[in-house]
């Protein structure tokens, strides 16, 4: 190893450590040499926080053929240099940790807590080649704390599954009441895609690294975006830029794989395919006889009116064929509906019933059932998906 090539990292080279770690630095993009990251640290930290490590010193110490200012210089071979800082940081402040080297640079001293920005598209990706080096120097503690932010970014219950989209929705808002044209049209104006998690990233983690739990969310908020809405479009968003590479939500689709591609078919199918059960949303009185479900105008023909079974399959079909919200979306177009009683209220209350209103019971009854529906079909999305089972 010629020194010339080393760079001592600014922070994670102390004068008083008594070993050199050396690891390789990203390929430089003009093709020139290839440089190599030096670590000077303490060799009882790491011995401290892994086996594998105390073994590495021993090797060390017995063959110190290799020296650098005056310490014994170990090649970490196959590491990579960013990952490599971000584990080191972690050893000595277990709560801090490097900002990885490719992001925009803070200032030399500045140590960054080990939390990812919330809700960042890019966390599972920057986790995944620390965690994978945690477990490869068997840092059980670094593994647990990295997947444990994948995971604080996903839903795992309707309830949070609600909290996270009335979040997205404010930030939508925002950017359209700002005083610049919502994300602008420059690469420098920031993109939407960046302050909302990306579900492929999200899938290809939670199955590598053992976090099943957020899968139901990500494979439904995936079923959301269209394949055109790949990610390519944040990085090459055309000229002019295409709407959809800052205003929507996008997918890293040539990420997800065949078997998830096959899970994406199936729950995309049962989503299409969805109609809420309009007959447990009716009160006794309006209920239509048995056997009569089916299309509004043929029930109302047979049940000699509109009704409220007419009505609400009227509502339902509507709004779930809508352009925003709801397609492949019951679980919002369930609470959408229910909404819709204090518009339809004014509405009644300003020009007179509208035929296509439903009863007071119906409504008491539906406000109650949709949301009962609503965790019934949220609790369906694991089998939608095949994400349990042995084949997708
Ligand atoms: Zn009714």
């Amino acid at each position: 190893m010629d020194s010339q090539n080393l760079d001592r990292h600014p922070q994670l080279y102390f004068p008083d450590g008594d070993i050199a770690l050396f690891a390789t630095k990203p390929a430089p993009k003009d093709g020139g040499q290839q440089r190599y990251l030096v670590f000077r640290i303490h060799k009882f930290l790491l011995r401290h926080h892994s086996e594998t490590f105390a073994n590495m010193i021993a090797d060390a110490n017995a063959e110190t053929d290799t020296v650098y200012d005056g310490v014994p210089l170990v090649e970490m071979h196959g590491d990579n240099a960013e990952d490599l800082a971000a584990m080191l940081s972690y050893m000595y402040n277990p709560s801090y940790v490097l900002t990885p080297i490719s992001l925009p640079l803070l200032p030399l001293n500045s140590f960054r807590a080990i939390t990812f920005k919330r809700h960042d598209p890019n966390t599972p990706l920057l986790a995944s080649g620390v965690i994978r080096l945690a477990d490869k120097y068997c840092l059980q503690s670094l593994h647990d704390h990295l997947v444990a932010q994948v995971v604080s970014d996903w839903p795992t219950t309707l309830h949070e599954w609600d909290v996270l989209q009335g979040e997205i929705a404010a930030v939508w808002k925002l950017a359209l009441t700002a005083a610049h044209p919502p994300f602008g049209g420059l690469p420098s104006d920031g993109a939407f895609c960046d302050l909302v998690p990306e579900p492929v990233a999200a899938i290809r983690f939670a199955q590598e690294f053992g976090c099943p739990q957020i899968l139901p969310a990500a494979f439904y908020q995936l079923a959301h975006i269209g394949l055109a809405a790949d990610w390519r479009l944040r990085d090459h968003p055309g000229d002019p830029p295409d709407r959809a590479a800052k205003r929507d939500a996008l997918a890293r689709w040539s990420m997800l794989g065949e078997e998830n591609l096959l899970r994406c078919l199936r729950g995309f199918q049962e989503l299409d395919e969805y109609f809420p059960p309009i007959r447990t949303f009716l009160c006794a009185r309006c209920q239509p006889p048995e056997g009569e479900d089916g299309d509004e105008d043929e029930v109302a023909r047979d049940t000699g009116g509109p009704g409220c079974y007419a009505a609400l399959h009227r509502m339902i079909s509507t709004l779930g064929t809508g352009r925003r919200g709801s397609k492949r979306d019951p679980i919002a177009l369930l609470l959408q509906c229910v909404e819709l009683r204090d518009q339809a209220e004014e509405i009644d209350r300003r020009i007179g019933k509208s035929k296509d209103s439903l009863c007071e019971e119906c409504w008491d009854t539906f406000e109650e059932q949709a949301l009962v529906e609503r965790e019934r079909v949220w609790d369906s999305l694991p089998r939608f998906f095949s994400l349990f089972g042995e084949n997708p």
